[in-house]
């Protein structure tokens, strides 16, 4: 008797309650930024859009130095063709 109450504890203690839920529901991912190492999320949604891309990485920046680099990618190269 004494032992089925243990074992039942152990088993609770091993396997916490999960929130399906929230597992479920948002799939979304935070990610550290590389270059100004804030976190930033990676939604459900943006997820899908890089599949479709084709793009296997996940984002390494955040959408603010994603915009920074193309600002200045395009700059850049306005410069180059002057
Ligand atoms: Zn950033």
């Amino acid at each position: 008797m004494g032992n089925n109450i243990n074992g039942d504890l152990i088993h609770k203690v091993l396997i916490p309650n999960p929130k399906p839920q929230e597992v479920y529901k948002m799939p979304d991912k935070t990610i550290v930024c590389k270059d100004c190492n804030k976190e930033f999320v990676f939604t459900e949604g943006e997820q899908e859009f890089y599949k479709e891309k084709g793009f296997q990485n996940e984002p390494l920046r955040c959408p603010e130095c994603r915009k920074a680099r193309k600002q200045e990618r395009r700059s850049n190269s306005r410069d180059f063709r002057h």
